[in-house]
């Protein structure tokens, strides 16, 4: 199966599990035990997003993200892709203000810390009661609007309170050096088609990285599409 086709069926997967999986990727539910004292899944499923960006950038996005599964379904009804830009910011205001409101919630906690990976799931299952739906459809709704108006991956663009985690850990990977998976463009071989530019969800100039011999972008989310879309192979994935 080629490899656009592995990772769709991934992330459509990981769409359908999501029912079980929602409350793992919470920003409200991490809020909620922080004022608790308690350290649960969503915390550590963010803590380890930022960990594991540093060595494997945003593969996360592209690979497993249950909202970048329903994006790719929402790509049947519109499809254009969304420019870079300073609404790009937007995810960050609101992560910030969001990290902010998790930072006083475990300062302003009324018993000591403890570990519950499982708080507020029945046996590990996310949505299991009626309420639960509530919140199940607002994050649906979040995703698929933004997404239906702005286009590809909009929710990812403008909103995603998961993406800055892998940015941040994204950035430590390239000042540090460390031993990362990256892109790699060879300006010898582009023929500036710009075949990757159209196949690119997240708006990047792709064939102008591949010039500039910098193939390195906040928004990249290490999906493929401009390695598997270029007809001379001049990108490819490293891991140096
Ligand atoms: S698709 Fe390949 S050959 Fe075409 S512009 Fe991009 S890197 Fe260059
Ligand atoms: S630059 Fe390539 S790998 Fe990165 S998001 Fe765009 S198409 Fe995907």
């Amino acid at each position: 199966m080629k490899r656009q086709n592995v990772r769709k069926l991934i992330l459509i997967i990981s769409l359908l599990l999501f029912p079980v999986t929602i409350y793992y990727f919470s920003p409200a539910i991490i809020i909620m035990g922080a004022l608790e004292g308690i350290i649960n899944g969503s915390f550590c499923v963010f803590a380890l997003m930022l960990i594991g960006s540093i060595f494997f950038g945003r593969l996360f996005c592209s690979y497993l993200c249950p909202m970048g599964g329903l994006q790719e379904c929402t790509g049947l009804i519109n499809n254009k892709t969304p420019k870079l830009g300073s609404r790009n910011r937007i995810k960050y205001v609101i992560w910030v203000i969001w990290m902010v409101a998790v930072i006083l919630s475990f300062i302003l906690r009324k018993s000591p810390l403890k570990l519950d990976f499982f708080y507020l799931t029945d046996h590990g299952i996310s949505i299991a009661n009626i309420y639960s739906y509530i919140i199940y459809y607002g994050i649906i709704c979040l995703v698929l609007v933004p997404a239906i108006i702005g286009g590809k991956r909009a929710f990812c663009h403008y909103i995603c309170w998961m993406a800055p985690f892998m940015v941040i850990g994204n950035r430590i990977g390239r000042k540090c050096r460390i031993k990362r998976v990256k892109l790699i463009g060879d300006k010898d071989l582009c023929v500036g088609c710009k075949q990757c530019d159209k196949k690119c969800p997240m708006g990047i100039e792709v064939s102008e990285k591949v010039q500039n011999h910098d193939m390195h972008d906040d928004e990249c989310i290490l999906c493929g599409e401009c390695i598997d879309g270029c007809p001379k192979k001049a990108i490819r994935y490293d891991f140096k």
